[in-house]
């Protein structure tokens, strides 16, 4: 049985994943637990595609092993060890994890899919699709009974008093990042005030690939006081806001954010104003980043386009591997805990809905382990060589 996920558009515009089988009938039980998120919780459409994928690689695994789904969810070490091996494309051949079997995901993969089929079970068992018991495979629940009902979760789980079964030790990774030297170079490889913009927006503002294709003109707060707009933050900045856009772009995060910007990006702008208003047919678009030279001129720019064009600026500046867009804002957010930056900050300034989410970026240098010491302030202390 092949399990796909599918992307829906509906009449009013909006789009949201599922899953089909390989007959393409939609799975119910995941397509009611999708559109919950989608419309329901108001999650991005690029969250139901991550969760689409998942839940689709848990049914395939089902499928594989002849469980039905609630029933799998006794086994999800084995489903764990799967994951592991199962090849990306699910019409070609399972192979049997073995010795030598070539490992397809990494614990981090593993543990996002874990993390949205868990979501996928506990939301069919409150909706009474599946059995009380399956929440129990997930978690190791402490006895909460005697906890205040408010504090208990969203599925009856109290918060606190539950632990994940399954989850892959996560290597500490050092940060994916960009380097500085790296930027320049892009930046330096760029033939247009636009691309340069791009590349800046993501290494000095951190913004994500997504939110970046659907920013809009009215968005950039590039003056001193914004206030005669409206606009109560201080000083340049921007903001981002979630919309569902024409281009699929999608900001991830579900509150809007406002992210200052310094003079180099004030700068960069303003050369891509002047750059934009020389093509006739982009000076309608409302969007930020539009066609300038190739594809329907003043169309927004396609989600894809912002990898090509790092694709080729790497290629262009000689760089060694190839910049992928999160790294830009990896090295954003790194130069920012380099800087002294506080972790709330961080996770204001990327947008993260959980402080979670900004761990990785706590491993400091040596450096800033060292200033750190030396910030103390040095007791009156001498000391003294041994007496003679
Ligand atoms: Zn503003």
């Amino acid at each position: 049985m092949i399990f796909r996920s599918f992307r829906v558009l509906l009449p009013s515009g909006i789009a949201y994943w599922t899953v089909l089988d390989s007959e393409l009938r939609v799975v119910d039980a995941a397509d009611e637990f999708l559109r919950h998120l989608r419309f329901s919780r108001d999650r991005a459409e690029s969250t139901t595609e991550s969760y689409a994928g998942a839940v689709a690689l848990y049914l395939r695994w089902c499928g594989e092993t002849g469980r039905a789904w609630a029933a799998g969810s006794r086994h999800l070490g084995m489903f764990m060890l799967w994951l592991k091996h199962a090849p990306k494309d699910p019409s070609s051949r399972p192979v049997l994890p073995g010795q030598g079997a070539r490992q397809v995901r990494g614990p981090r993969r593993v543990n996002v899919v874990l993390a949205a089929v868990r979501e996928f079970l506990k939301f069919n068992v409150s909706v009474g699709a599946a059995p009380a018991w399956v929440v129990d495979q997930l978690y190791e629940v402490g006895d909460g009974r005697d906890l205040p009902v408010e504090v208990r979760g969203e599925y009856g789980v109290p918060h606190g008093y539950a632990k994940v079964r399954h989850r892959l030790h996560e290597p500490d990774e050092p940060v994916d990042r960009a380097t500085d030297e790296e930027i320049v170079a892009l930046v330096r490889a760029c033939r247009s005030a636009r691309d340069r913009l791009i590349v800046l927006l993501m290494a000095r503002a951190g913004i994500r690939r997504g939110e970046l294709v659907g920013l809009r003109r009215a968005d950039l707060h590039f003056v001193l006081d914004a206030r005669p707009l409206g606009c109560p933050v201080p000083g340049s900045h921007l903001h981002v806001v979630r919309r569902d856009n024409i281009n699929r772009a999608s900001a991830k995060s579900r509150n809007s954010r406002a992210v200052p910007v310094d003079a180099l990006l004030m700068q960069a702008h303003d050369q891509y104003v002047i750059e934009r208003a020389l093509q006739e047919e982009a000076t309608d678009s409302d969007f930020l980043l539009v066609n300038l030279f190739r594809g329907r001129i003043g169309a927004p720019m396609r989600l894809g386009a912002i990898n090509e064009l790092l694709t080729s600026l790497s290629r262009r500046a000689g760089l060694e591997r190839r910049i992928r867009p999160h790294q830009g804002r990896h090295g954003f957010a790194d130069n920012v805990m380099a800087a002294g930056g506080q972790l709330d900050e961080l996770a204001e300034l990327l947008g993260h809905e959980s402080p979670m989410s900004s761990q990785p970026y706590l491993h400091p240098s040596h450096e800033r382990l060292r200033d750190a010491v030396e910030r103390i302030p040095s007791p009156r202390l001498r000391l003294e060589g041994p007496h003679s």
